[in-house]
């Protein structure tokens, strides 16, 4: 029987990024997907600056900014009868890439199926062990660890795997959520799809490059939408079925080659190259822990694509899950930790599931302007409220805009910082320790810091230049307390003092 700390089902976005972000931090683990390669479907296409600035500590922007460089040119989303009628754009505005003002992150568009690969190397490089063609049957928990059989597709071998926990990052149809009856109270299903890349020379047609086309006639709701893709020449297709009258299998490659041309608007030659259906679903798990086993990504929760939030939170769940598994098995924090996990992502994940319902609506509807979701908000406005943190946190989830002064519950707020000539954003520091970012004049604090265990200390306006002289009016205290996901934990003034800090950092723990 094989044993690791952490057992990772799934290898899609929320499993890869768990198996970097844990590797990243010391934590042996092993990840099993049952697919044996990274699917050529594009999917989720939207790499949001929070996920960007999750990954820049890490080294990984430049890659995954360079996976989107297909993608460049691309502004704006284009309604139409067909690929050669008139586009009526719903906007077409160039797209805001930056956000200076709040984030050294950025938007990229970079498919699925050219970052997972970025990530697989990387949580390799970390150490990360991952294990494709291998899927996984069952597993049992105890009070201990959890046991699991998983079998090799190729040699038809199983394998027992022993982990003190399990990531269960199997997706929408997750069968260890099904296994352990954590029921989707009010699931929906809204459409459903069968999705497809053809390859195709569409250089005379499409002039301009749009983010996607809505192409076909709202009223009728025979809809496609279409969105090129990272491989030249190829498009990707979604079109919408009936469950109650058609089922995936009647879409024959004929039949999806006859709808490219129905979308294109003539007829070209057009090569079918991958095919797959997936639902749009809106759904959130009625616990994203059950004991030593803990959901992520698409198992715990789903809902449209608008905002490519699905793909993004995935992400950004295995961020906010690693450091506290990482605390945990260290024995730096207890069990508890874990249950925080659920209490800061899951009132998100409620937020962004009606949020995105009506988006999505508002998108393919008749007016597209009313659309309900401030994007910049959801996705570095998120404010969490837990016990790892001391004081009550903030809620609702989201306030009015993206806070910006430092308080226990909020993302640390941006800073633009000078790091021995380089400018740096201030999560570039977070990634994996807690840190305590220290004002002008906060030597002692500092000095305190580097008495305490797991934490660093940074002096902004010393050590770090504070580019802008943002420091007193986004953070304003003696010392600030970051996890090492990027969010504060404490904030406070007054005498240094090490053992109140390591006090702090034991609650915050729950050690
Ligand atoms: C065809 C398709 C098109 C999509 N299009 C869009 C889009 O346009 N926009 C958008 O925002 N989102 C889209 N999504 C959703 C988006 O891809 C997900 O929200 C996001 O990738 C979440 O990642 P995840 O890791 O949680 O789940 P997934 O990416 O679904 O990964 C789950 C992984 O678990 C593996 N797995 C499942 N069961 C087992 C098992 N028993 N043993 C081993 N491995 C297992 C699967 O092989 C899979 O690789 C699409 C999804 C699909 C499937």
């Amino acid at each position: 029987m094989r044993e690791t700390p952490v057992l990772i089902v799934g290898g899609g976005y929320a499993g890869l990024a768990s198996a970097l972000f844990l590797a990243h931090q010391g934590v042996p683990c092993l990840l099993a997907d049952r697919h044996t390669d990274v699917s050529l479907l594009g999917r989720a296409r939207g790499i949001n600056p929070r996920t960007l600035e999750i990954y820049r500590p890490l080294g990984l922007a430049e890659s995954v900014k360079d996976a989107g460089r297909p993608f460049a040119d691309e502004a704006g989303v284009a309604r139409c009868a067909s690929l050669v009628d008139d586009w009526q754009w719903i906007f077409d505005e160039e797209f805001p890439r930056t956000l200076p003002e709040l984030t050294a992150g950025e938007f990229c568009l970079a498919d699925q199926s050219t970052v997972e690969p970025i990530l697989v190397e990387a949580a390799r490089a970390e150490g990360a062990e991952l294990w494709f063609g291998t899927r996984c049957e069952s597993i049992a928990p105890d009070a201990d660890g959890v046991t699991a059989e998983l079998r090799d597709l190729a040699t038809g071998e199983p394998r027992t795997v022993r982990a003190r926990y399990v990531v269960a990052a199997d997706g929408y149809r997750s069968g260890i959520r099904e296994q352990l009856g954590i029921a989707r109270p009010g699931l929906r299903e809204l459409r459903h799809y069968v999705s497809f890349v053809i390859r195709a020379d569409l250089s005379r047609i499409v002039t301009k490059r749009a983010l996607f086309w809505i192409i076909g006639d709202p009223a009728t709701g025979a809809m496609g939408a279409m969105a090129s893709h990272a491989l030249r020449d190829h498009w990707g297709i979604a079109i919408a079925y009936d469950p109650a009258t058609e089922s995936p299998a009647d879409f024959t490659d004929e039949r999806c080659l006859a709808a490219a041309r129905r979308l294109i608007g003539r007829d070209l030659p057009v090569e079918l190259v991958s095919k797959a259906s997936w639902t749009e679903a809106v759904g959130i798990a009625e616990r994203f822990r059950s004991g030593r086993v803990l959901l992520a990504g698409d198992a715990a929760h789903v809902w449209p694509p608008a905002q490519a939030m699905g793909a993004n939170s995935a992400v950004q769940d295995a961020h906010n899950l690693a450091w506290k598994l990482a605390a945990v098995l260290a024995g730096r924090a207890s069990d508890a930790l874990l249950d925080t996990y659920e209490a800061e992502r899951r009132p998100v994940a409620l937020e962004l599931a009606e949020l995105t319902v009506r988006s999505q609506a508002a998108r393919f509807g008749p007016d597209p302007e009313d659309d309900p979701a401030d994007p910049i908000t959801c996705i570095l406005g998120q404010r969490y409220a837990s016990a790892a943190m001391i004081g009550e946190g903030p809620t609702p989830v989201f306030g009015d805009g993206v806070e910006q002064v430092a308080r226990p519950g909020v993302r640390a707020p941006h800073l633009w910082l000078d790091r021995d000539g380089v400018r740096i954003g201030v999560h570039d520091l977070f990634h994996d320790a807690f840190t305590l970012l220290c004002g002008p004049g906060g030597e002692e604090w500092a000095r305190a810091a580097r008495k305490v265990d797991g934490v660093r200390a940074h002096l902004v306006g010393a050590e770090l230049g504070d580019v802008e002289h943002r420091w007193a009016e986004r953070y304003g205290r003696d010392a600030v307390l970051v996890r090492p996901d990027g969010y504060v934990a404490w904030a406070a003034d007054g005498e240094p003092d090490a053992e109140r800090l390591a006090d702090v950092l034991r609650r915050v723990l729950h050690a």
